[in-house]
C-alpha cells in the first residue's frame, strides 16, 4: 500500500462529444468489475447533459460517479437553456465542472460568475471541481500565478476556506488543453503546490487535503510521470477520456501509484 495522504480521482471530461452508445461502451468496460477492482481511485464521468440519466442507469453500480459540464448559478427561474444544481443532484450527479477554461474563453464566464456556480454546486451537495490555469501568453508574461491566485481568491471571498472541505481544483493551463503539449511533472507540481499553499493561507488542514487535478491532454503515456508527483492528485482528462481502453489505462496507472507499485 502506498502511503499517499489523498487517494487519486480521475476524471473524464467528454465536452461536447461522446454519445448514448459511448455511456454504454464505457459501463461495458466494467462488465467484470474493472472499476471497482479500482478501489484507491475514484472515477468520474463528466458528460453532455444529456446522457446523465443514462449515466446514472448505466453506471449505478459500477463505482465510477458522474457530474454535469456545467450549472446554472441560480436556483430556478426564467433562465432559458439553463439548468439548476438541484436538477442534477436529482440524477444521482456527485460533481460538477466549474469555471472549465473553454467557459470562461468561449463563454464569457467571469471569475465572480464561476464563483457563484461553485456556490451553487455546494449548496445542492455536489462537489465543485474548480478549473483554474493560466493562458500561454499569461505563463510566457510570469503570471502564472497571479492568475491561479485570482481565480482561486474570487471562490474563497464568496464560498470561504471551508467550502473547499468537500472541492476539488483541477489546474488545467489552457496551454495544454487540447493542444498534445501536456506541463511538465515539474511545472505541474510548481502550480499545485502553490494552489495548496493559497489555500493554506485561508485553512490549513483544508488545504492538505483537498485533491488537485491536473489537465491538460494527459493520456496513458504522460500520465504516471505527472501522477508521480506529490501535489498531483489525480487527472482530468479531455479527448483521452474520450477512448474507454485510454481512460481505463490511466485509472489503473493512479491504481498503480497508489498501491506503490513502481
Ligand atoms: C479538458 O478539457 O479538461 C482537458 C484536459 O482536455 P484534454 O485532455 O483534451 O487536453
Amino acid at each position: 500500500m502506498g502511503s499517499r495522504r489523498r487517494n487519486f480521482l480521475v476524471a473524464g471530461n467528454w465536452k461536447m462529444n461522446g454519445s448514448l452508445a459511448g455511456v454504454q461502451a464505457l459501463a461495458a468496460a466494467n462488465a467484470d468489475g474493472a472499476m471497482a477492482r479500482l478501489n484507491l481511485v475514484q472515477l468520474v464521468l463528466f458528460p453532455p447533459f444529456l446522457y446523465l440519466p443514462e449515466a446514472q442507469r448505466c453506471l449505478g453500480d459500477s463505482g465510477m460517479a458522474w457530474g454535469a459540464q456545467n450549472v446554472s448559478e441560480h436556483e430556478s427561474g426564467a433562465y432559458t437553456g439553463e439548468v439548476s444544481a438541484q436538477m442534477l443532484r436529482e440524477f444521482g450527479c456527485a460533481c460538477v465542472l466549474v469555471g472549465h477554461s473553454e467557459r470562461r474563453a468561449l463563454f464569457g464566464e467571469s471569475d465572480a460568475v464561476v464563483a457563484h456556480k461553485f456556490l451553487a454546486a455546494s449548496r445542492a451537495g455536489m462537489t465543485p471541481v474548480l478549473c483554474v490555469g493560466e493562458s500561454l501568453q499569461e505563463r510566457e508574461q510570469g503570471a502564472t500565478e497571479a492568475v491561479v491566485a485570482r481565480q482561486l481568491r474570487a471562490v474563497l471571498d464568496l464560498a470561504g476556506a471551508s467550502a473547499f472541505t468537500d472541492a476539488v481544483v483541477a489546474y488545467e493551463p489552457v496551454w495544454a488543453i487540447g493542444t498534445g503539449a501536456t506541463a511538465t511533472p515539474e511545472q505541474a507540481q510548481d502550480v499545485h503546490a502553490f494552489i495548496r499553499r493559497c489555500l493554506a493561507e485561508a485553512d490549513a488542514e483544508i488545504a492538505a487535503g483537498v485533491h488537485i487535478l491536473y489537465g491538460g491532454s494527459m493520456k496513458r503515456a504522460n500520465a504516471r510521470e505527472l501522477l508521480a508527483m506529490p501535489d498531483v492528485d489525480g487527472g482530468l482528462l479531455g479527448g483521452a477520456s474520450l477512448n474507454v481502453d485510454e481512460f481505463m489505462a490511466v485509472a489503473i496507472t493512479a491504481q498503480r501509484l497508489a498501491q506503490g507499485v513502481t
